[in-house]
């Protein structure tokens, strides 16, 4: 079994080198919100407790490799400077030490870690400064593995990549036979998610809710949660490829024409499988995405008009969802219902969120995805769910892949 950080015995004075996921939301240093940096507090204070010398290294926004102009190349780099990061944690864990290494491997880095004392946190400079990095680059990984004692996972959000912190440093060190283990916030997304995947009795009527911008990002979410669950609602974009593939008008929404084929054999296979689709039955729409002034919004069902689009599920539809939902033992849901990020879009997001928070202590409600997460917390409802992943990608790849990430693999 993977073990967790609290099968991990007599660490003081150990150099314990823990993946975090400190891929926070900031500009120019300033932090939009903290929260990734938060999560991951369980974990670094339990070994700061237990005597360790914490060695922390995370990602911090991108690095486009391909850039030919080196000037670009820095300015990319100073965007995602992990210093300020290094800084807030500081503040958070006071009077705990926290140092920061500007150098991402070399003599400077091992100077640094030796220079850590029992309970002291170092922060490395983002990992991804290193071209290696995501190219899971044997030397690197080598390098970084030499540095700890033992190894960490606590970045749920970047578990899915086969990355040299990721997979590449634990693949070594626990070759040498050196532990590696999960930290808490991994524990605690992978129990969750998993509870998705492996569905047991007591979690049934299993209801799945899918919505967001393309059918095609979403597949293998679909054809996975379509085997799991016992209802699937679709809302969002990608409604109007399913209406589509059905026979209906959709006017100007977002179709992808190259996935009505698939649209079409889902809902047959769910039909077979006795599995109901809800599709919204009415739309808002309007003759603008952008928000200009004058343009018309109104509420239509059955077939869109030309020159209308959906951008929301209508009130009928919010009815019927909410009805749907409020039957149900356990909830997924990903990907927002319309485009949440305009203020008069916002209604059947919210219609999701109110259901589930009626739901609370009745079912096992989880919500992973980017921005259904972003909208949850954006709207107030985080604390109504029993989970809302801290990984965009992460959460989705284990819905797919049957709980597996290649994070978590290396580990078992
Ligand atoms: P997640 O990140 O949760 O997996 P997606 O990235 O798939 O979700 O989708 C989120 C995006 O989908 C949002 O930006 C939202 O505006 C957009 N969206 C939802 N409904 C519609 C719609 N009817 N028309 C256009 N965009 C939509
Ligand atoms: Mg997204």
């Amino acid at each position: 079994m993977l073990k967790t950080i609290e099968d991990l015995k007599n660490l003081k004075g150990l150099k314990v080198l823990v993946r975090v996921d400190f891929n926070v939301p900031q500009k120019g240093g300033v932090i939009r919100d903290d929260n990734r940096i938060r999560a991951a507090l369980p974990t670094i204070n339990y070994l700061v407790n237990a005597g360790a010398k914490v060695i922390l290294m995370s990602h911090l926004g991108k690095i486009k490799w391909k850039e030919p102009d080196p000037a670009k190349i820095e300015e990319m780099k100073a965007a995602n400077d992990m210093a300020p990061i290094a800084a807030r944690l500081g503040e958070l864990v006071a009077p705990v030490k926290v140092s920061f290494s500007k150098a991402t491997r070399g003599e400077e880095l091992a100077n640094a870690v030796a220079g850590l004392n029992d309970g002291e946190i170092l922060v490395v400079q983002n990992t991804r400064y290193e071209k290696g990095e995501e190219k899971n680059d044997e030397a690197l990984a080598k390098e970084w593995a030499a540095l700890a004692d033992v190894y960490v996972l606590d970045a749920f959000g970047s578990s899915h990549r086969a990355h040299a912190s990721t997979v590449g440093v634990p693949a070594i060190l626990k070759a040498e036979g050196k532990p590696v283990a999960e930290g808490y916030l991994m524990i605690k997304e992978v129990d969750n998610l998993t509870r998705c995947v492996e569905v047991a009795k007591e979690d049934r009527p299993y209801i799945a809710i899918l919505g967001g911008f393309k059918v095609s990002d979403k597949i293998k979410v679909i054809d996975s949660l379509l085997k799991k669950c016992d209802k699937l609602i679709i809302g969002g974009a990608m409604a109007y490829t399913f209406k589509k593939a059905l026979g209906q008008n959709v006017g100007n929404s977002p179709v992808q024409d190259d996935q009505l084929e698939y649209a079409l054999r889902c809902v047959e296979d769910a039909k077979k499988a006795g599995k109901e689709i809800l599709l919204p039955v009415d739309s808002v729409v309007t003759d603008s995405f952008e928000p200009v002034e004058g343009r018309v919004i109104k509420v239509v069902e059955g077939d869109i008009p030309e020159g209308f689009q959906g951008v929301d599920i209508g009130p009928k539809t919010m009815e019927l969802y909410k009805k749907a939902i409020l039957s149900a033992k356990m909830i997924f849901w990903n990907g927002p219902m319309g485009v949440f990020e305009q203020e008069e879009f916002q209604a059947g997001t919210k219609a999701v969120c109110e259901a589930i928070k009626d739901l609370e202590g009745k079912a096992f409600t989880v919500c992973g995805g980017g921005d259904s997460a972003s909208a949850v917390k954006q709207f107030g409802y985080k604390a109504s769910f029993s989970h809302v992943s801290t990984g965009g990608g992460a959460s989705l790849e284990m819905i797919e892949n049957d709980g597996h990430l290649p994070g978590v693999d290396v580990l078992r």
